[in-house]
């Protein structure tokens, strides 16, 4: 695929942007592409990871916040584990993604940021994630509450999603990492 690099004045500091958000050093990516070929998504995706870092390292600007990875990445940490520089990109991804909600950047089909959004609430009310509850929300919010219906009661026969929210998770524990990260949040404004 082609690379287009669009060089801006904000542009230039969104690598090292990225590298201190996510505390990681990009600079010894070396282009071997073995994380492309564990990424579960990459074949789906016009940007895989090596060409994300490659893009960051060439000056890319806010565009890439627009790169389908940085929305369909699963945080699977494949790529992470198979890097022989240890270089940890799905922190990286998760610096773009903080980026392109607080830049409101447009994202790809399906609204990513509420799932993600819905993914979250549901931990942080019942410690676990509460497959129905997503998706209830998600489609609230999406408006499209007949997409994909026929699958529910596949699913459910399958025992692949439950009626009832998760039982036994530490909810505590759960409430005392959202709190950590709000504090930590609110400490560095
Ligand atoms: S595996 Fe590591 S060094 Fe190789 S292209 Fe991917 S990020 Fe770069
Ligand atoms: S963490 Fe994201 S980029 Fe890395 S292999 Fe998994 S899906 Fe692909």
């Amino acid at each position: 695929m082609t690379i287009r690099i669009k060089k801006d004045k904000i542009a230039q500091g969104l690598l090292r942007t990225v590298e201190k958000m996510a505390d990681v050093d990009l600079s010894t990516c070396f282009q071997c592409k073995k994380c492309d070929s564990g990424c579960p998504v990459s074949n789906l995706t016009g940007s895989p990871p090596s060409e994300i870092l490659r893009r960051l390292h060439l000056g890319a600007g806010n565009e890439l916040l627009e790169s389908d990875l940085v929305w369909m990445c699963v945080s699977c940490e494949t790529c992470f584990a198979r890097c022989p520089m240890g270089i940890d990109i799905p922190s990286a991804i998760d610096a773009l993604r903080v980026l392109a909600v607080e830049q409101r950047t447009p994202t790809p089909e399906g609204n990513m940021p509420l799932f993600n959004r819905v993914f979250l609430k549901t931990v942080k009310i019942f410690g676990r994630t509460y497959d129905l509850g997503m998706i209830t929300a998600h489609k609230i919010g999406t408006n499209s509450y007949m997409k994909d219906a026929d699958k529910f009661p596949v699913m459910l026969k399958k025992r692949k999603i439950a009626l009832l929210p998760p039982r036994g998770a530490d909810r505590k524990m759960a409430k005392r990492i959202f709190d950590s990260v709000r504090r930590n949040k609110e400490n560095q404004k």
